[in-house]
């Protein structure tokens, strides 16, 4: 090939060349147009919102709380603008939707954020007694009772499972939400628990020397093996005839070797008898009052002889009576309130009913707690056996343990029946008076001979010698001895 030819078809190429390069640009600058186009409407669309943590689960029972947003475009801030609802329903769990709602320019921009309301708390179970439980060795344990109760589902007692085994129960249940709850009950086949005694009659008996003492036993029960007073085990005793304090111990012991003992204190009180105090001692006692028109009298002429007395008082008569009694320097002293020996000899219940009644009585009229007694009829009556077998026998123990004391007589006016003038009166007491005692001397104040030969019997008393005394809670009991 010549030089020139070389030439020729180089110039060829070189004329080609640019025609190409210049279509391909153009293609560039379209595709790169089209870009840019593409990237102007996506970015106009796009959306402003940002959402902090983005979909998000709310327990059940706790109130939706915005964690926050914010809406930017083309360089401003439009979250103020921002208009933010949901529709959540707090009473029902399930998927809820809050919407943020802003408008830049002509479009509207929204975003939603999920809301899950979800319950994620299990249930609880209660029993009723105790999670670990001794159960009486020879016994089924006897299920005392459960409850389920769900913070979302209420109340799922129904649904509990329970599998019993020998050694526990387990107690589950889920709730809608499969939360799972478990609780279980541990049995201890134990008696740990000791038998309960309890005496039958007062912690505290006293009896005055030579009365005989019954044992009023005691009842023993216990948690497993019921009613066991049977094996009930005494020890000790009381010599009835020689006055000290005794101790009777009551044991028992259940089929679990639980031991429990109880102590009963017996006061053998040494026995009045009727030449206890000082001798020659006139202790003037009168009985059923107070009554006007007697008793009155009575305190006239105490108060011009100077002597003391005692008055066992009922709930009859007037107030003021009663508070002369006391406010005059005598003894006021209870005999019961009715005086009636079916109402009083009812039951020991009645007596101390009716005994309480009067000693209200006095205490409201004089604020004096009397608690020395006469007993109608005396403590040897026979009458109330008719209303109560034995009845005088436990009286006389009760009382003193209650700190109560009694008095009988050892000189009797006649003036319930044996006489009804005066001078019969007089001649009962001053015949039966003696200087080597005490002379305790029954009278009645409701009774008008009493009335007419009580400063006459004073006088006597006081020529011969002797002094007169008020009964008060240190005079050795005057007793007769019980005959019921
Ligand atoms: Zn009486």
């Amino acid at each position: 090939m010549s030089k020139r030819e070389d030439v020729e078809d180089y110039l060829e190429d070189t004329k080609e060349f640019p025609k190409v390069r210049k279509s391909k640009r153009k293609w560039i600058i379209i595709s790169i147009i089209i870009l840019m186009l593409i990237s102007v409407v996506v970015f106009i669309f796009m959306s402003p919102f940002k959402l902090k943590k983005g979909d998000i689960k709310l327990s059940y029972g706790k109130k939706y709380k915005e964690p926050g947003y914010s809406a930017l475009k083309y360089g401003h801030d439009y979250t103020k603008k921002v208009k933010v609802s949901n529709n959540i329903n707090y009473k029902k769990l399930g998927e809820y939707k809050v919407r943020y709602k802003v408008k830049i320019g002509f479009i509207n921009y929204e975003a939603i954020r999920k809301v899950d309301l979800i319950d994620d708390e299990k249930p609880v179970i209660t029993l009723k007694g105790n999670k670990e439980t001794d159960v009486c060795p020879s016994k089924k344990y006897e299920e005392e009772g459960y409850e389920a109760k769900d913070n979302y589902d209420g109340d799922l007692t129904r649904k509990v499972k329970t599998i019993v085994k020998d050694d526990s129960i387990t107690y589950s249940v889920s709730d809608s939400s499969k939360n799972k709850a478990k609780i279980i009950r541990k049995l201890t086949y134990q008696d740990k628990v000791a038998p309960e005694i309890k005496l039958n009659g007062e912690e505290k008996v006293s009896i005055t020397a030579g009365n005989s003492f019954t044992d009023p036993l005691a009842s023993a029960t216990d948690n497993c093996d019921g009613d066991i007073s049977s094996n009930i085990v005494t020890e000790g005793s009381v010599d009835s005839n020689t006055p000290g304090e005794y101790t009777i111990t009551y044991k028992i012991k259940d089929s679990s070797e639980n031991e429990i003992s109880v102590q009963r204190t017996v006061t053998v009180l040494k026995k009045s008898s009727l030449n206890d105090g000082r001798p020659g001692t006139i202790y003037l006692t009168f009985d059923d009052g107070p009554n006007q028109g007697t008793t009155n009298v009575i305190l006239d002429i105490l108060r011009e002889e100077g002597v003391p007395a005692t008055f066992f008082v009922t709930n009859n008569g007037p107030d003021y009576l009663i508070k002369r009694e006391y406010d005059e320097g005598h003894t006021v002293a209870l005999h019961t309130a009715t005086h009636d020996y079916a109402t009083v000899y009812a039951s020991d219940d009645a007596y101390y009913r009716d005994l309480y009644s009067v000693q209200a009585r006095v205490r409201n009229i004089t604020g004096y707690n009397s608690t020395i007694i006469r007993f109608p009829g005396g403590s040897s009556n026979t009458v109330s056996r008719r209303y109560s077998p034995g009845i005088m026998s436990r009286l006389s123990q009760s009382t003193l343990a209650k700190g109560f004391k009694y008095y009988d007589w050892n000189i009797s006016s006649g003036d319930a029946g044996g006489t009804t003038i005066a001078s019969g009166v007089y001649n009962n007491v001053v015949s039966s008076l003696r200087k080597d005692r005490v002379n305790m001397i029954l009278m009645h104040d409701i009774k008008p001979y009493t009335r007419d030969a009580i400063r006459n019997i004073i006088r006597y008393g006081k020529e011969a010698g002797y002094s007169f005394e008020k009964i008060t809670m240190d005079t050795p009991m005057i007793t007769q001895g019980v005959n019921n």
